[in-house]
């Protein structure tokens, strides 16, 4: 067993061969998925000025101290301001404005009383008003200028993901433009004589292609393109020509054909360029990486489609989330507790399609067929990878594990 790399081994080695994709300029409506180069500053404070944040009457504190319904306090009510209004009219003692929920404070006024706490609300607002409850203290319902942020305060750091929360804030900040590192561009290339299109028909020995859609949706989710899906048969010349065709890919993934089989085109066509290794996992044991001379990143994953999802987890999603200057590259994890037992395979970590419930906190495997890395329609009831350490045999109910969620 000696001679199997530890998954954490072969991460690094890949890890180590990625490059940064350079930095471009977007705006907010192209930046969604996007990883930041730069961070976001703000370029004002946020909120801008102090503003209301009930609908009501601004007034002077001093002037509504101690009013109650039996000792109300009754103000002139001197000016009406709308949100956006940029007027700023001077308040007397014992005056008043009536202020909607956004609007800018006067100056002259310390404390907001929302309608509810007078005696007419709306309806009796631009005469007098009678206060029937005193605010808390000076400063009640005033949101106060820069309480959010600050003009220069970082908002986003560089290796964000850009995603609805990070874009409004940028948004909410003044910024339009952010500077972000290119999508990487990712080619796909099934391989297998036994490979045939969806939907059509499979013959005796042949076998419907799912590794191209299942990369090619899981290089989307992982905020790359798509260069360019392709299917091979197994002959090695075709790889150096589908090679030949994705010239602009920053990286290739190959599946299939890297194994010890005698029709292995992968490893017949690629072995001088890349290493064919075998890491202590399962799925996933024979794998292939390596970087061409014109620096792209090719990948030869085997073909087993539950192999090909995991090993795109473990190997293939960090490096493209890394290229992209991405600061988290791992899934998030749960500790789960197993509500089944399984047995796992000795000496190498075990990542099985796992149905989980969060709110029990339990894992048990997606399938009732075990780990079959064959087992590419019941692939779908996964929602998670249970990971098994290489030195544990069985799990037991009760057993608690770690979880690699897959949303
Ligand atoms: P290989 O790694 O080429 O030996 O393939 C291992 C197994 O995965 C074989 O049973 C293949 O038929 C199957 N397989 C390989 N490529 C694909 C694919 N693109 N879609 C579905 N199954 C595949
Ligand atoms: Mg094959």
């Amino acid at each position: 067993m000696t001679d199997l790399l530890t998954v954490e081994q072969h991460r690094e080695r890949i890890l180590a061969e990625v490059a940064l994709l350079p930095a471009e300029s977007v705006s907010l409506a192209g930046a969604t998925g996007r990883t930041l180069a730069e961070p976001v500053l703000a370029a004002h404070d946020l909120p801008g000025f102090d503003n209301s944040s009930m609908d009501g009457f601004a007034v002077r504190f001093a002037d509504v101290h101690g009013a109650d319904a039996e000792t109300p306090a009754t103000l002139r009510v001197v000016a009406d301001l709308p949100a956006g209004t940029a007027d700023d009219p001077a308040l007397a003692p014992g005056e008043a404005a009536r202020i909607m929920t956004g609007a800018a404070v006067p100056a002259d006024a310390d404390a907001i009383v929302p309608f509810e706490d007078t005696a007419g609300g709306l309806a009796d607002s631009l005469g007098t008003v009678q206060v029937l409850r005193a605010p808390i203290g000076v400063g009640a319902f005033i949101r106060r200028r820069g309480g959010d942020t600050l003009t220069g305060a970082t908002v986003l750091s560089p290796g964000e993901r850009l995603g609805p929360l990070a874009l409004a804030a940028a948004a909410a900040a003044g910024v339009d433009t952010l500077s972000v590192h290119r999508r990487p561009r990712v080619a796909v290339v099934s391989t297998g004589s036994e490979l045939v299109a969806p939907g059509t028909e499979p013959g005796r020995g042949q076998t419907p292609d799912s590794n191209a859609t299942l990369l090619a949706a899981l290089v989307g989710a992982a905020d790359a393109d798509i260069e360019l899906v392709d299917r091979v048969g197994d002959d090695p010349a075709g790889i150096d020509a589908v090679l030949a065709r994705a010239t602009r890919a920053d990286v290739v993934i190959f599946t299939g054909g890297v194994s010890a089989g005698a029709y292995e085109p992968v490893r017949l066509a690629l072995s001088d360029r890349i290493a064919f290794e075998k890491v202590a996992m399962q799925p996933g044991k024979p794998q292939a990486f390596g970087v061409l001379d014109d620096g792209r990143l090719v990948f030869g994953l085997p073909g087993n489609p539950v192999s090909v999802a995991v090993s795109f987890e473990v190997f293939v999603r960090p490096a493209l989330l890394a290229l992209q200057g991405r600061t988290v590259i791992d899934r998030r994890f749960a500790r789960l507790t197993a509500s089944e037992s399984w047995s796992t395979p000795p000496g190498r970590r075990q990542y099985l399609p796992a149905a989980i419930d969060l709110v029990e906190g339990t894992v048990r495997p997606a399938t009732a067929g075990g780990s079959g890395s064959h087992l590419a329609a019941s692939l779908a009831r996964a929602e998670a990878f249970a990971v098994v350490p290489a030195e544990v045999s069985t799990v037991s109910v009760g057993d608690s594990l770690d979880v690699m969620l897959i949303p």
